[in-house]
């Protein structure tokens, strides 16, 4: 089919949650880079969202799941599930986790943390079932995880929404703590806000929160959807700050493109969970287990964690001599390869966006006016070059326009 076509079927068939979409459809994709219909290539910094940890057409990941798709795709949770065992065997190993349960998206799995938090306490016969979230955060789209996502575009329209969440600004260990009441079972928090405009949680503000949570008896559920699977130059984003969560919970990277959510706990909490009190179809699904085994496997093999780290350490210094050079710049931040750059108002982010993409590069733009860069983790560092570059002319001719 041509783009026109895609672009016509789109139109007339399919629901527009996503405004314009780019005029972009991509044909198939090699390490980090994706070719379009007309052959053109694209650098992708964004990686379907910090989703394809490991590029396009990795042998070991492409190999698993036909592996397993010639054994059987789909087999229900009522039976022993190989695939299942490993990756959560996997996950344990490289966690301060004990025990896991699988499920399909982020949202998904955060639901199911705070069902988790909640069953914690009314097994003993408590009735705690508030979750103090952030401001500003995102942790998925169903009807609680807007609740829980603290900004107002994604709540308005659905109100009223579940009870039971309480949204309070970043960074604020007085806030979360003004916020705790008798009826509390836990904080969720990312410990970098990714949607949000890559905002990282300081040391002080995590490290009190393990503290706070501690001290009142909750739970610290760690949404590491966006942060998890290497992304952050660690296994797990929790780990930059030296705490253990509770719970913590995956999608994204996990499944290198595969659709997979997981929900980690540890200590007392991986003991919640008992027979009849979660479930999902295809959670767990052998498919989407061997690709996960197949991401964490290869992102050990490669180095490719440590390699987050130390790309991301030239991505960022790369964007601080951007900074440095051009007032609009107001800030630069994250850790490993999820990182961001912020713009003042004077230049927009989508039109940077929009000049990336003619340029041959993936990017988009997130939060408050910050461009994102979550590329797969298999990027190499001429790549990262390559569109510091370009990010340089373009901010060039954006500083002609402004002058
Ligand atoms: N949590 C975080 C931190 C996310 O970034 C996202 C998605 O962007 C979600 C949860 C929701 O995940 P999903 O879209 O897989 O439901």
């Amino acid at each position: 089919m041509e783009l026109n076509e895609i672009m016509a079927l789109d139109k007339q068939y399919y629901m527009n949650t996503f405004g314009d979409r780019t005029p972009v459809a991509f044909e198939y994709g090699k390490g980090s880079t994706l070719y379009d219909k007309e052959g053109r290539a694209y650098i992708d910094f964004l990686a379907g969202i910090a989703v394809n940890s490991l590029g396009y057409a990795h042998p070991a990941l492409i190999n698993a799941i036909k592996e397993q798709a010639d054994k059987f795709t789909h087999c229900s949770s009522l039976f022993y599930i190989e695939a299942q065992a490993a990756l959560a065997k996997r996950l344990v190993e490289h966690s301060c986790g004990n025990r896991v349960f699988f499920c399909n998206s982020g949202s998904e799995a955060n639901e199911g943390a705070v069902k988790l938090a909640r069953k914690y306490f009314n097994r003993i016969g408590m009735n705690k079932y508030e979750v103090i979230s952030a401001q500003n955060s995102f942790h998925g789209r169903t009807l609680a995880m807007v609740a829980a996502t603290g900004q107002e575009k994604y709540q308005k329209p659905y109100l009223p929404l579940p009870d039971g969440f309480v949204n309070v600004p970043y960074n604020s260990l007085e806030a979360v703590e003004r916020a705790i009441t008798e009826k509390t079972c836990a904080v969720l928090i990312e410990v970098i806000q990714g949607e949000g405009g890559v905002i990282e949680g300081s040391m002080d503000y995590i490290k009190g929160l393990r503290q706070l949570c501690d001290s009142h008896g909750l739970l610290l559920i760690v949404d590491e959807v966006q942060t998890g699977i290497g992304r952050t130059g660690r296994f797990f984003g929790y780990e930059h700050y030296g705490i253990e969560p509770d719970v913590f919970t995956l999608a994204k990277g996990l499944g290198g493109g595969v659709p997979i959510g997981a929900i980690v706990a540890r200590g007392k909490a991986a003991e919640v969970f008992d027979p009849g009190s979660h479930g999902s179809t295809f959670g767990g699904n052998p498919l989407a287990c061997a690709a996960g085994c197949a991401v964490i496997d290869t992102l050990t093999a490669e180095g490719l964690v440590e390699g987050a780290e130390a790309k991301g350490a030239v991505f960022k210094e790369g964007l601080d001599k951007l900074r440095a050079k051009y007032p609009f710049i107001v800030d630069v931040r994250g850790k490993g390869l999820m990182l961001g750059l912020e713009l003042d108002p004077s230049v927009s982010g989508r039109d940077i966006v929009r000049s990336a993409l003619d340029k041959g590069f993936i990017i988009n733009c997130a939060g408050r006016n910050t461009l994102r860069f979550v590329p797969p983790l298999v990027i190499a560092l001429d790549e990262i070059k390559a569109l510091l570059d370009a990010l340089d002319e373009i901010f060039a001719d954006c500083q002609k326009g402004n002058a």
